[in-house]
Order: C-alpha cells, then sequence, then structure tokens
C-alpha cells in the first residue's frame, strides 16, 4: 500500500554534511520526496514533536539535542515506505543496527543518531501535519 512518512535529519546530520548521502540513500530506493525543508525547534517545539515520550529518562536531553540546530524534515512517499525507511536508517542504538544503515554508518551516540522515521500510519499523519500545511504538501 502506498503511505507517507516523516524523516527528519536531525541536528547532529546537519552539522555532520550529511544531508546529501541521507537523500542519496533514499532516493537510490523506492521513495519518493514529496516534501522537504529545513527548519529549526524551539524546545516546546521539540518536546511537542516528541511528546511521546514525555517522562522517559532522556526526554529532556533528546528535546535539549532537537532544538539545538536545525533539521531537515522531509515527507517521503512509497509502497511500505514507513517500514522501509526504518529499515534504512537501522535500529535506534547504532551499535545494533544492521550493517550498510545509516545509523551503523554514521551515528556515534545512542541520542545522536542522525534521522528519525515515523514508526506507524498514525505517528505519520500526527508527525507529518506538525510540520507541513497544504501548500508546501499537497494531498
Ligand atoms: P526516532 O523516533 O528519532 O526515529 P526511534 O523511533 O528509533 O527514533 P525512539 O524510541 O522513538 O527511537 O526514541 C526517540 C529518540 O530519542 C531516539 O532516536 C534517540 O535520539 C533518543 N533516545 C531513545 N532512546 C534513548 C536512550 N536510551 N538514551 C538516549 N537517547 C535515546
Ligand atoms: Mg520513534
Amino acid at each position: 500500500m502506498k503511505e507517507r512518512t516523516l524523516s527528519i535529519i536531525k541536528p547532529d546530520g546537519v552539522l555532520r554534511n550529511l544531508i546529501g548521502e541521507v537523500i542519496k540513500r533514499i532516493e537510490g530506493r523506492d521513495m519518493t520526496i514529496k516534501a522537504l525543508k529545513m527548519i529549526r525547534m524551539t524546545k516546546d517545539q521539540a518536546r511537542g514533536f516528541y511528546a511521546v515520550h514525555a517522562g522517559k529518562p532522556f526526554f529532556e536531553s533528546v528535546t535539549d539535542f532537537m532544538s539545538s540546530g536545525p533539521c531537515v524534515v522531509m515527507v517521503l512517499e512509497g509502497e511500505d515506505v514507513i517500514k522501509r525507511y526504518r529499515e534504512l536508517m537501522g535500529a535506534t542504538n547504532y551499535k545494533d543496527a544492521a550493517e550498510g544503515t545509516i545509523r551503523r554508518e554514521f551515528a556515534v551516540d545512542i541520542e545522536k543518531n542522525i534521522v528519525h522515521g515515523s514508526d506507524s500510519p498514525e505517528t505519520a499523519q500526527f508527525e507529518i501535519s506538525y510540520f507541513f500545511n497544504a501548500l508546501e504538501l499537497p494531498k
């Protein structure tokens, strides 16, 4: 089934000049970039984005990190893209990530792990509408 997911190149990925590297990997697969922009979240906006993690031990730290610099946010579309993009990213902890994944190749920290991807259709819908309006992302 054709679906959409939200991808973020996190502040560490932008700082380390990995925007092109991540986009190249996305475009090398059967998935299309439907929308793309660079944003910088405030601490409160990062809290809103990661609201599902509120109360977890890493919540303060990860929301500080996500608001520490610019991110590139993208909407990807394709068959089964939510799962396939998460496979491309690799496991949350780069140490557990499979060979050849973005996190395995580039991440050096469990928190600063280069990329984000939605984890379900419901999350994808919330996350896409968090960043993109109807002008930026036609139906
Ligand atoms: P993301 O939601 O960013 O795509 P994920 O779905 O693989 O990552 P989540 O469990 O949703 O992982 O965690 C969200 C983010 O919080 C992680 O990507 C990472 O930056 C940070 N994080 C998660 N677990 C930890 C942890 N144990 N210690 C530090 N940071 C963590
Ligand atoms: Mg997640």
